[in-house]
């Protein structure tokens, strides 16, 4: 495993710039791995999966340090808006929920006061505070679906309505019938 500085190097350098982001999510990584029992992502990039409820910079963070995409289906987006992510362990099942904490943005304020900055400031203060002040760690247990999981599809169907192919188990079935998930829940779309 690489160190801190090393990975948060890669993950602005991918990410296209320095910020709280990435050091809040090298950091929850680095722990999250650690709290599975993952030593080396790269080596078992296949026994682990993450799972993110938001989409903003510490995600970019997370894919960079784990290694984990949406691609490879190692990386799971749930659009909750909620700074935090799971580690899951596949082969032990161990799992760790990590938030980042509001509190930290107020807590900070007393490390590195030399810093005038108020953004630079707060961005060494993530570096150095203790895990407990930044993050909530919570062992949980996740049901990792088969169907989630890397490899051939299981299953393919052509939806009823508007003849899409949905893989993966996303059908949904209405009056016996299969329908793509826009067909059935709406889509975000509008055909013009
Ligand atoms: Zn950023
Ligand atoms: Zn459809």
């Amino acid at each position: 495993m690489e160190t801190f500085d090393q990975l948060l190097e890669k993950s602005t350098k991918i990410h296209g710039h320095i910020c709280a982001g990435q050091v809040i999510g090298v950091r929850m990584s680095m722990i999250g791995l650690r709290e599975i029992g993952i030593d080396d992502p790269k080596v078992q990039r296949k026994d682990f999966y993450v799972l993110v409820e938001i989409d903003r910079c510490a995600t970019d963070a997370i894919q960079t340090v784990t290694g984990c995409s949406l691609g490879k289906r190692s990386l799971k987006w749930l659009d909750y808006g909620i700074m935090a992510a799971t580690f899951v362990n596949l082969k032990t099942g161990k799992a760790v929920r990590i938030t980042a904490l509001e509190e930290s943005r107020e807590t900070s304020k007393k490390y590195c006061p030399e810093i005038g900055d108020k953004y630079k400031q707060q961005l060494e203060a993530y570096r150095i505070m203790p895990e407990n002040e930044l993050f909530k760690v919570q062992p949980v247990k996740v049901a990792v679906p088969e169907e989630d999981m890397p490899g051939r599809p299981k299953r393919r169907v052509q939806c009823e309505r508007c003849g899409d192919w949905v893989q993966d188990c996303r059908e949904i079935m209405q009056d016996g019938k299969p329908l793509c998930k826009p067909c059935a829940l709406g889509r975000y779309y509008e055909i013009i």
